[in-house]
């Protein structure tokens, strides 16, 4: 009795032993085996799933190009620095660039909104006396 799944490509129901799908051809891999094998680190050096700080504040230091979200500039420096000193205690885990991102990032628009808002407060303060 063959056990079918569906194809992650095309949704067809193919053997689980087949190596790949007679439907569309893809490749389907025994995604049980080629776990913790070293090869999984390629996908780990474009996003540093191993260091979450890094990769958080490079989500946040994005989210506050939204002004209204500008306060999250100022985790995404603070998680960007951990996430910085994380990596280079353990190389391994990557992540230099998105911490530097979102230390850059992140910084630049705290400083740029959390500078406009500032402003605006205090031009409504001298000039509404
Ligand atoms: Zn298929």
């Amino acid at each position: 009795m063959a056990t079918l799944k569906p194809c992650p490509m095309c949704g067809e129901d193919v053997s689980l032993n087949a190596a790949a799908c007679p439907h569309c051809g893809e490749k389907l891999r025994r995604t049980a085996k080629s776990k913790s094998h070293g090869e999984g680190d390629a996908t780990g050096g474009l996003i540093p799933y191993k260091n979450p700080m890094a990769l958080t504040a490079y989500y946040l230091s994005i989210a506050s190009l939204i002004p209204c979200f500008f306060f999250l500039g100022a985790v995404s420096v603070v998680l960007g620095i951990m996430g910085l000193k994380r990596a280079k205690q353990t190389p391994a885990i990557k992540g230099q660039v998105h911490a530097w991102i979102g230390i850059i990032l992140g910084g630049g628009c705290f400083l740029l909104w959390g500078g406009l808002f500032a402003t605006g407060v205090i031009a409504a303060i001298s000039s509404g006396r």
